[in-house]
Parts: structure tokens; sequence; C-alpha cells
């Protein structure tokens, strides 16, 4: 990508920023971010405005308030985040537009940092209302970019904006699109993709653009079983996408032609039913039980997917392999982590699930990258242009 980045822009001090994060945060009842990740990784461009003395003006948004205020979808909790972790004040508004507003731009400091409320409080938001755009880009000299997890989402604050206002990418944005692009471009070789998670609508066209591009794939969690399905296996009572099931025919065929392994589990874990403590069988794909859930790979598939995985030169995950979440399917969630960590090449997570269960795990830090964005990581792979960053300044 040859984008401009915010660190390329000469005239920061005194210049209002408004800057576009994704802090889209899980914060629970009490008002605890459960996983801070999204804004640790935003602070080195928000402290790279603060040291050249910029007035930064953040911009995020949180959950689906659905164009509405609605309380449960403040940004406070993160921006008392902010507070602790930069160890400085915070100024937080949440009258946009209102005379209040006006009066704290007017009266902001070099280096000092507010926050917007929610913009997602505005229905103009999600619909990229010009309009709209037109009056978040007055509040600010340029506009820096750094969500990547919402580039994909053509929204007032992401895509329209660029059109109002000289627009530069952040930090995290340029890391995050440099190691996708490296992914498409020129990946050292062996290139192994292992995708799993719930619905294969996802990631069928994923698959479909990278059977071009990898040397295996490796494939789990509930979508494993529209595959299995349509190679004429029994699956049981597992999910099944009955409506996928001849493109997953075609997929496979196309895997095939173009001497592509795809993997599928050839072992599971078969629940009696859909449960943290349900009962279990391991049983092989051709002895599929036929009441029973596939809730996650079994041993066999383990082994042969961490061998794949320790061979590979890179390795890009998306998705968990069974129903992670609970304790006793989560092996083969683990296992995948675990072989990835455990391998010092170029092994990417993208965001959402993955990433989540990687951080439970306690294996972040030996990965070589673990993206903040699920579905804009697959939208790159998947070749689409971001509209959070196609429109963004190409560099001089
Ligand atoms: P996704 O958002 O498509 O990446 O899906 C993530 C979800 O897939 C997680 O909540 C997992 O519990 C779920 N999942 C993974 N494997 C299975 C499975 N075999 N059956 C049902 N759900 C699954």
């Amino acid at each position: 990508m040859n984008k401009a980045s915010i660190t390329d822009y000469k005239y920061l001090e005194g210049t209002r920023v408004l800057l576009r994060e994704d802090f889209n945060v899980p914060i629970n009842k009490n008002g605890i971010i459960s996983d801070d990740k999204k804004i640790l990784e935003a602070l080195p461009t928000i402290k790279f405005l603060i040291e050249k003395g910029a007035k930064v003006i953040i911009v995020s948004h949180l959950g689906r308030p659905k164009g509405k205020v609605d309380p449960e979808f403040t940004l406070e909790p993160v921006v008392e985040k902010l507070k602790e972790v930069l160890d400085m004040p915070i100024l937080f508004e949440k009258e946009l537009f209102s005379e209040h507003m006006q009066k704290m731009l007017r009266t902001m400091k070099n280096g000092d940092v507010m926050v917007l409320e929610n913009i997602r409080f505005f229905k103009e938001e999600e619909e990229n209302d010009e309009a709209f755009a037109k009056k978040l880009a007055d509040l600010a000299d340029i506009y820096c970019n750094d969500a990547f997890g919402t580039a994909h989402r053509a929204h007032a604050s992401i895509a329209a904006i660029t059109k109002y206002i000289p627009s530069y990418c952040g930090l995290l944005m340029a890391k995050e699109v440099e190691v996708f692009s490296n992914l498409l471009e020129n990946p050292p070789r062996p290139f192994v993709v292992a995708l799993g998670g719930a619905k294969v609508s996802d990631k069928i066209k994923l698959i479909s653009n990278l059977i071009d591009k990898v040397d295996c794939l490796l494939i789990g969690g509930a979508m494993a079983y529209t595959f299995l399905k349509a190679q004429g296996y029994n699956v049981g009572a597992s999910k099944v996408d009955e409506s996928k099931i001849e493109y997953a025919k075609l997929l496979l065929e196309k895997a095939e032609n173009k001497n592509v392994k795809m993997c599928l589990p050839i072992d599971h874990l078969a629940a009696k039913e859909f449960s943290f403590l349900a009962d279990y069988d391991v049983c092989s794909s051709e002895h599929f039980p036929e009441d029973g859930i596939g809730m996650d790979i079994g041993p066999k598939t383990i082994k042969l997917y961490s061998k794949i995985i320790s061979q590979a030169k890179t390795c890009y995950w998306n998705g968990p392999m069974g129903v992670y979440e609970y304790k006793r399917f989560s092996k083969g969630t683990r296992a995948v982590a675990k072989a990835m960590a455990g391998n010092p090449n170029q092994m990417v997570v993208g965001g959402g699930d993955s990433a989540a269960a990687v951080r439970s795990f306690g294996l972040e830090n030996q990965f070589y990258f673990v993206s903040t964005g699920g579905g804009a990581s697959l939208a790159m792979l998947e070749g689409e242009e971001l509209p959070g960053i196609v429109n963004l300044k190409d560099k001089e």
C-alpha cells in the first residue's frame, strides 16, 4: 500500500486532527472492559500526535445503538481507560455539534485529547451521509484513520469524510495493511490458511479467492460440516448451511484442480446436546453418530493440523476450530493457537474470536501478528478494496 502516513505530515503542532479509532471493545454490565486490545493498539498513534503537539479529536463507534442515543453504548468506560493508560486528563464530549462542543474545541491546547461520544448515536454514520461527514470534517484540519477493524465499512466517519479533509493513515492501520498486503503479494511458502467459526457464508468468498494463492487450507469449526456433507458424509445434527452445499462442492473441486490441499477434519468430538457440560464421543468422519453435534475437531485432526501448521512459513488463521467458549470443546482451537505460537515464521491471526481465543490462552505475545480486524482482514484477503483505506491520501 502506498498511502500517506500521519508521520508524513510535517505540521502537526497546533493542528486539529480528527482521529478515527475502533474502540468497539467488549464491556460487561458493570462497565468493565473485558478485552482492551483495541485501546492498547491505538496508543502509538495517539501518543505520537500528543508528542507532536496536535489537538486530538477522537471519533469511534461502540456496538450497535442503531442510530439512537443509548446509554448502554456510551464510550465513557473507554474514556476512563484512556485516562488510566495515558495518565492524563481526557476531554469527553457527549453533545456532538453543540455550543458546548464548539467552546471546548476553541479552548483545546496543543497535546490535548478529546473523545466524542459514540458516533453511531447518529443514524447518518452508518448511512455514509455526505452532509454529516462534512460536518465532522469541519471539526478539524486533517483526518487520520487508525480504525483497521472498521475499515471495511462504508460509513460517514470512515469513507465519506475523506472527500472533505486531507486524510492520512495511522500507525496501526499502516502496520495491519502492510501485514495483509504481504500475505497476498509474496508470502513465504508453504502458505497455510486455517479457517473455522460458525458461518460458511462469511468465509466462502475468502476460500474462493485464496485457492489461487495458498498451498493448504485447513477447515474446522461448524463450517467444516457443510463441506463434509458436500462430500457425502453423515454429520448427524451438526450445524450445516444447506444453502451452501452446492457451492462447497464447487470449492472442493476447484481446490483439487488447482492442486491445493483442502483438509477437512478426520475426527470429531460429537456431543449429545449443545451445552457446556455435554457428554461427547470421539468419532471419525466415517462413523458420525446419527444424533451427534460436532463441537470440536478430534485428536487425530489436531495432530494433523498442528503438524501442517508447524511446517508452514506463512499461516493465517481466522475462526475457532470448535465451540471454544466451552472448555471441553476448546482443545482444537487451543492446539491451532499453540502450533502457530510455536512457529517463529509469519503466523498471523485474524481478529475477532480467534484473536480473543489467543489472548484467553495467554499466547498473544508469541505471535508474529494478531490483527485487530476480523472482518476487515477477511475483506482484505478476499481482495476487496476497503472503503477506509482506498480513499486515504497516496504517498507523495
Ligand atoms: P465466527 O463468528 O463465524 O468466526 O464464529 C465463531 C463462533 O463459531 C464461536 O462462537 C464458536 O463457538 C462457533 N463454533 C465453532 N465451531 C462450532 C461448531 N462445531 N458448532 C457450532 N458453533 C461453532
